[in-house]
């Protein structure tokens, strides 16, 4: 062979995107650890261990927690094939590119779907749902908890309390959420849920985290069908998962130790102390937008703290800007997606991306690339905002 192959040299990047964000260096090493089968005694009981973790972070003591192996929007089409048989109504709230997918996972499992709208950046009010649910009728209700198109924090637990009272049962996006603010599947009785790894989880793209309450997965027992997806149905992933380990597929096994280790790693830290990390950096980094003259997209009250959607002022260029953060400060971060394209800029603080180091060499490579492209706020500004807000959580913490 005559061709030489460029040695495979990815550059260190700050990954403050809608995802993959920073990945913890314990995950990154976990990756690297030996190769085991995936019904070695080993794996078994790793897959045992990050089960229960996963729980614990679902907040839930369904049996049918796992991870499913792909990334998020398989999450989101095992949820939907395994509850939606052809011909059965599912209502799908959209305000953001992933209800949008949503509605199109179910209608392509051959849900009869109704999608119900509010503009980007607005969530959904218990009252919005109210009359469609006794329309409709629906067998599924499927919402995004954290709109990462847009940055929107939409509330759960009142809008379950109307759908199961409607008779429907709950499926929940929380790809964006899990382990960047609470995600409560018991207390909030959420029927189906779905995340994924690289948003709030340090941890590479590639797993699936999902859960089944007992309703849901009755159901998907006393289907009149075959789950549609073969590779996704939770009925024979059970057989993998459960007790009697009956091979179904091959499971990614260092990819699963990244996730073991992710889940270690927010373990040790306590959820609490996570969530309050995950708002701190956000204040932080808000205070400093703000100082700017730079404004949020999202209904106020309601801003999610690891997806900071932003206007992009005035008369700057977008490219440009995202172009220079990369190139000249090796930091990534998000474009406006659909109708917020060109518009908005989407700064992530996920997981380990989630920190005060992250927030302050942003804010100094925006205070120059903006002024060099003409906007007018005072230089410095921002960090010395964000440093406040920094002082001020130590002085309350002691
Ligand atoms: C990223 C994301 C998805 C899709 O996950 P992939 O891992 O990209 O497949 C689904 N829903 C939300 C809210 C997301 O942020």
């Amino acid at each position: 062979m005559s061709k030489n192959y460029p040695e495979l040299l990815p550059p260190n990047r700050i990954l403050m995107g809608p995802g993959p964000s920073d990945i913890h260096p314990r995950v990154l090493d976990a990756i690297g650890k030996p190769t085991v089968g995936h019904l070695d005694p080993f794996y078994l009981s790793t897959m045992d261990q990050m089960q229960s973790m996963l729980r614990d972070l679902f907040q839930t003591k369904n049996e049918m927690t796992f991870a499913v192996s792909a990334t998020g929007s398989a999450g989101m089409e095992a949820t939907v094939v395994n509850l939606i048989e052809p011909g059965d109504a599912m209502l799908v709230c959209v305000n953001g590119v992933f209800g949008t997918r949503m509605a199109d996972v179910a209608t392509r499992a051959g849900a009869d779907v109704t999608c119900i709208e509010r503009p980007w950046g607005e969530i959904f009010e218990p009252q919005d749902l109210k009359e469609i649910l006794a329309e409709k009728q629906p067998k599924v209700v499927g919402i995004v908890m954290a709109e990462t198109s847009t940055g929107a924090w939409q509330p759960i637990e009142e809008i379950s309390t109307l759908v199961h009272d409607a008779g429907a049962m709950l499926l929940v996006d929380a790809v964006t959420s899990l382990g960047g603010v609470p995600v409560e599947v018991d207390r909030w009785n959420i029927d189906a849920i779905y995340s994924g790894t690289q948003k709030c989880l340090s941890c590479p793209p590639g797993l699936a985290p999902v859960s089944f309450n007992e309703r849901a997965i009755e159901s998907v027992l006393t289907r009149k069908t075959k789950v549609q997806s073969w590779y996704l149905d939770v009925s024979m992933l059970a057989s993998y998962w459960g007790d009697d380990r009956v091979y179904h597929h091959t499971a990614p096994i260092n990819m699963s130790y990244a996730l073991y280790e992710a889940l270690r790693v927010i373990h040790e830290e306590g959820l609490t102390a996570c969530f309050e990390r995950h708002r701190l950096n956000h204040r932080a980094l808000q205070a400093g937008l703000t100082a700017m003259g730079i404004e949020f997209t999202a209904q106020d009250g309601h801003q999610l703290p690891m997806l900071n959607a932003v206007r992009i002022p005035d008369g700057v260029d977008d490219g440009q800007i995202r172009g220079s953060l990369l190139s000249r400060f090796g930091i990534e971060i998000g474009g406006g997606l659909g109708e917020f394209k060109g518009k908005v800029w989407r700064i992530g603080l996920m997981g380990y991306a989630s920190r005060d180091t992250n927030v302050l060499t942003l804010l100094a490579a925006l205070d120059q690339l903006l002024a060099e492209q003409g906007c007018k706020f005072d230089r410095g500004i921002a960090i010395a905002e964000a440093n406040r807000v920094y002082a001020s959580s130590v002085t309350s913490a002691n």
